[in-house]
């Protein structure tokens, strides 16, 4: 066990980021000390959710051999609804040789995952609620519980979304309610055939569903709903603000989603058996904090990390895991524990998909918020009138259809000058 309650580096929390942080720190044989406040690991934390194939192995390698996972992801599927219609969009391909991500359940997972932590040397105390950084003459020198003071050189943060750790020394404010999400999820069970008709997969593959619009539409929500072995996930995210300006709450919402015709076939007969909750950063890169100083640095959620426009948390996790864990053994090998040297872990950032994607997406979520109506209401409206055109067949003329149909795009704004050119050619066409 620890001597003298003293280690080289300690990790405060063991979801997806800590857990890499400190497989890559007892690789390097450096003597790691892993925190949780869980009694059982990973079983009060949520997600969707996928884990994805390249930053897992990264850290796992094949684990899909091993690991509790559900099933890998064949099936993209996007779910556009309006109050009863919708329309679908599916992609599908084969996992055979190049898997790209799969369901797990976190209770599982998490377990798992620690459990090949402490078979890589690290060491692991469940149960253990860090009540704040240990300071000592104005430096940060490990961690006070409730019960005892743990030391170490370096203190990685990884307490997830509301980090009160990264708050303590100023790095990070909390969210206001523009910049998260709230979201709820529940869990239903099928038997693993029944499951597998209604999704039309085989025992191994899986689909990963995203909603937009029905009961969510004009607000910044998305509904998500995901094939587990024997058991389906469904859930919401909502932002805050959302929430509070409709006076809705969130169970509400997840409740008349389920209820929609085009989403309840899927859940029908299935048995409840979890509700859940949580938060999700909103992941810009405007958000980020400084995420090293001396002693400390940040990682996973509790820096912010998400890339919501893909879905992506657990990836960005790991990998900013793994790159403070990298900065951490480069600092221990030179016995510099400073800020100065720290910063590396700011550089392997700006160097990898996190602060790039982070980059790339700066404008998606301003920009998704300003046209949320037409997104979530008009594009589903517009999506299933054009499919009912296509399927009616009555007494009225198709030209009178394709007119009306034409021209409530132009008049829905929703197409910007640059582009209609040809849908006014079109209309024009039409009139003759
Ligand atoms: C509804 C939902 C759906 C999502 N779907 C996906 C998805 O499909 N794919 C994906 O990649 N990501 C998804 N994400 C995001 C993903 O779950 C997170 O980005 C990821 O879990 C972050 O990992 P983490 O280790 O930073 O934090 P967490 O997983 O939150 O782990 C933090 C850990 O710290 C512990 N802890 C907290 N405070 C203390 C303390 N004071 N003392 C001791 N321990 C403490 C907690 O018990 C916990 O184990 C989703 C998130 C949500 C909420």
């Amino acid at each position: 066990m620890v001597d003298n309650n003293k280690v080289e580096v300690i990790i405060v929390g063991a979801g997806p980021a800590g857990v890499s942080a400190a497989i890559t720190l007892a690789r390097a044989g450096k003597k790691v000390l892993i925190v949780d406040r869980a009694n059982n690991t990973g079983e009060k934390n949520m997600f969707g959710g996928c884990i994805y194939a390249k930053q897992t192995a990264e850290i796992f390698p094949k684990f899909w051999e091993t690991a509790p996972i559900e099933r890998s992801i064949t099936e993209h599927k996007i779910f556009m609804l309006t109050d009863y219609n919708s329309t679908e969009f599916n992609y599908r391909y084969s996992s055979k040789g190049s898997y790209k991500a799969f369901t797990v359940l976190r209770s599982k997972w998490d377990k798992w995952c620690i459990e090949q932590a402490q078979k890589e040397g690290a060491y692991y105390a469940p149960k253990t609620l860090v009540k704040e950084l240990l300071i000592e003459n104005g430096k940060i020198v490990g961690i006070q519980t409730p019960y005892e003071k743990f030391y170490s050189d370096i203190v990685i943060i990884a307490d997830g979304v509301n980090s009160l750790l990264a708050k303590q020394i100023g790095l990070r404010k909390n969210y206001n309610d523009t910049n998260v999400t709230l979201s709820v999820k529940e869990v239903y069970k099928l038997p693993k055939q029944r499951l597998e008709d209604r999704f039309n997969i085989d025992s191994e593959t899986g689909v990963a569903a995203k909603i937009l619009g029905g009961p969510l539409k004009n607000m910044f929500a998305m509904g998500f709903m995901y094939t587990n072995k024997d058991s389906i996930s469904i859930g919401i995210g909502v932002s805050l603000d959302e929430l509070k300006k409709n006076k809705i709450k969130p169970y509400e919402l997840l409740d008349d989603l389920k209820e929609h015709p085009s989403i309840a076939p899927y859940l029908k007969d299935a048995e409840f058996i979890e509700y859940s909750a949580h938060l999700i950063p909103e992941g810009s890169i405007d958000n980020i904090p400084k995420v090293y100083d001396n002693r400390v640095m940040i990682i996973g959620d509790a820096a912010g990390f998400v890339n919501n426009i893909h879905f992506e948390g657990t990836n960005l996790a790991m990998l900013s895991g793994k790159l403070a864990a990298e900065t951490a053994i480069y600092a221990l090998d030179k016995s510099d524990f400073s800020a100065s040297t720290l910063s590396l872990y700011y550089k392997k950032l700006q160097d990898s998909i996190i602060v790039k994607d982070l980059k790339t997406h700066k404008n998606t979520i301003p920009f998704l918020k300003k046209n949320i109506k037409t997104i979530t209401s008009l594009y589903p409206e517009l999506a299933c009138e054009f499919f009912e055109i296509l399927s009616m067949a009555d007494e009225k003329p198709k030209r009178a259809k394709y007119r009306k149909f034409v021209s409530k795009i132009l008049k829905s704004g929703c197409i910007t000058k640059s582009l209609p050119l040809g849908l006014f050619a079109l209309e024009k066409c039409l009139k003759k």
